[in-house]
């Protein structure tokens, strides 16, 4: 049965998964989407930067698959996650897909650096009444820092956290700890003020840094900016949760 109207609509994913567990309430399936304009100095997955590369699908096509996961997915009391890639990058594609789990009443979930648009910067109000909750990957607090990690404004990120909290939305922040470059002690007082001040912002973890994904710039013929950092340990860890005072 066809789900809605614009079910054909077609988007480009990067990869889809069946059984994520980390992405949000219970088993999900993530919809990891094709297309960033962030430069992430750490990025794992620099085989989603491309736009419009990736495999392109339909939402019906999408639906279809997480409709083979739906048994699970309602017992374990999850839900679908939209990650990437950024998914704000394809904004047409991603309200009809939220309209689609919404109508099934899935659990919706967007995993987002946000790294949107400016230009579809006032189109993001229309998604919020679609998303149960957002995950926020907060990247540095340093507006200097963030610039030169991700080669995207911080203001753009704390205006997107203005949204959410305006709209009460709720919403996760993490935080990826790379050692070295963004857990000075200064860093991580900052990073525990912002989080303590925000309402709507219901759980905070830290995502220690590896380099897994380092083997992908080599294939792509990039150079891997951080070779000389190493990836982040229990201890460290630790560290930046003492140090930003966090639970
Ligand atoms: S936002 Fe995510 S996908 Fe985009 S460059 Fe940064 S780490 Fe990579």
């Amino acid at each position: 049965m066809r789900i809605c109207k614009d079910a054909k609509i077609t988007g480009n994913i990067h990869s889809f998964e069946t059984f994520g567990v980390h992405e949000g309430p219970g088993i999900r399936s993530i919809v990891f989407f094709q297309g960033c304009i962030g430069r992430c100095l750490y990025c794992q997955n620099p085989d989603t930067w491309e736009e419009g590369a990736g495999r392109t699908v339909s939402v019906q096509e999408i639906v279809d698959k997480i409709d083979r996961c739906l048994p699970y997915i309602v017992s374990s009391g999850g839900g679908v996650t939209l990650s990437g890639g950024e998914p704000l990058l394809q904004i047409g594609f991603l309200r009809q897909l939220l309209s689609a789990c919404k109508n099934k009443q899935i659990h919706t979930a967007i995993d987002t650096s946000a790294f949107y648009r400016l230009s579809d910067e006032l189109k993001l109000s229309g998604l919020l009444p679609l998303v149960d909750l957002f995950i926020l990957d907060v990247k540095a607090v340093d507006k200097n820092l963030h610039q030169r990690l991700t080669s995207k404004t911080l203001e753009q990120v704390l205006r997107f956290i203005t949204l959410l909290e305006d709209n009460k939305k709720q919403y996760w922040i993490r935080y990826v700890l790379v050692p070295e470059v963004n857990d000075s002690e200064q860093d991580l007082k900052e990073l525990g003020e912002l989080v303590r001040s925000l309402h709507y912002c219901c759980n905070f973890e830290f995502l220690a840094y590896h380099t897994l994904g380092k083997h992908k710039w080599k294939h792509l013929g990039l150079d891997y900016p951080l070779k000389n950092k190493r990836p982040a340990v229990l201890r460290d860890i630790k560290r930046a949760k003492q140090l930003g005072v966090f639970n």
